[in-house]
């Protein structure tokens, strides 16, 4: 019972790839993020600002565009320049996107061995025939914490409440690969609670604090908050009601639980798309 440090297994994770890196510089190979920011916001600043600063004490290179008010084709193109650009070695788009842009036709600019945050729908597609490809950062940590919390995930109940490209689906994904027998839960299921009770793994990513209360958690269950919410007040709070569930479960906190992870895994992946050569190679 209780919370789940994401900084500390954050920290293992980067501290394996900065090795990595070390070795790729060691051969010549700068690995290198193109990044794209869409937009003038200024919590999506400070993000890809503290990413920046990750990256770059790691030893991860990064060539940053920023487009103020920006349509759909130019970020299109920005983000299709740096794909085909040999040495830029991953490609992430920012968002919020321009009005009406939906991420998967900027992803679909991002070939699938640079699209180390899996927004290209090519990706998604690849990871649900179960070929070699990059699944969204977010959704990888989720998986990155419950091994870290040695969770068994062959035959347990696993259920996720949120079916978005980005997380939803591809978390669900990714635990029917390792075995779970998973529920995806949504705006449309009826009795969420009754649904995610029998949870020994339950994954939220839905975006409304407190949707999940203690009435929604099976006693012992591990429970991976994924939501970001802020609040009237100008906190940054989860989907669950942290302190009704830490009393019965382990749980991921918001802040410091997935978003620490996703940081990483992303890292990870620049790394890992610099050191391949062909898409098999890359997870
Ligand atoms: P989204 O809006 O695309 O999807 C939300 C999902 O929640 C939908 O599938 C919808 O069907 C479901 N939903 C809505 N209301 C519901 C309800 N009452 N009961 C059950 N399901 C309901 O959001 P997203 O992009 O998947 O993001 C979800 C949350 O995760 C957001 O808070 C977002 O900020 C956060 N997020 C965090 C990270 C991270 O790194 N930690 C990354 C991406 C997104």
């Amino acid at each position: 019972l209780g919370l789940i440090e994401g900084r500390q297994i954050a920290e293992i994770l980067r501290g394996a790839t900065a090795v990595d890196v070390a070795g790729l510089r060691e051969k010549g190979v700068a690995p290198t993020l193109g990044i794209v920011v869409p937009t003038d916001d200024k919590s999506t600043a400070s993000y890809v600002d503290s990413l920046v600063r990750v990256a770059e004490t790691i030893g991860i290179d990064i060539r940053r565009t920023d487009l103020v008010e920006p349509s759909g084709e130019e970020v299109a193109a920005v983000v299709g320049e740096l794909s085909t650009n040999p040495d830029v070695h991953g490609v992430l788009c920012q968002s919020p996107l321009p009005p009406g842009v939906l991420l998967g036709d900027i992803g679909a600019q991002i070939h699938p061995s640079k699209d180390v945050d899996g927004a290209n729908p090519t990706s998604l597609g690849r990871l649900a025939a179960g070929l070699p490809a990059f699944a969204p950062a977010t959704a990888q940590a989720v998986i990155e914490i419950l091994r870290h919390e040695q969770v068994g995930l062959r035959a347990a109940d696993a259920v996720v409440v949120g079916r978005s490209n980005i997380v939803g689906k591809p978390v669900a994904l990714l635990l029917v690969a390792e075995d779970a027998t998973v529920t995806v839960c949504h705006s449309q299921t009826e009795d969420l609670a009754g649904q995610a009770r029998r949870a020994d793994v339950l994954v939220v990513a839905v975006g409304r604090p407190k949707l999940i209360g203690a009435e929604h958690v099976k006693r012992g269950a591990i429970v991976v908050d994924v939501g970001i919410n802020v609040t009237g007040e100008g906190d940054i709070v989860g989907d669950v009601d942290t302190a009704a569930v830490e009393q019965i479960a382990r749980i991921t906190p918001v802040p410091g639980g997935v978003g620490p992870v996703t940081t990483s895994v992303l890292l990870r992946n620049i790394a890992g798309a610099a050191g391949a050569k062909r898409l098999e190679e890359v997870t």
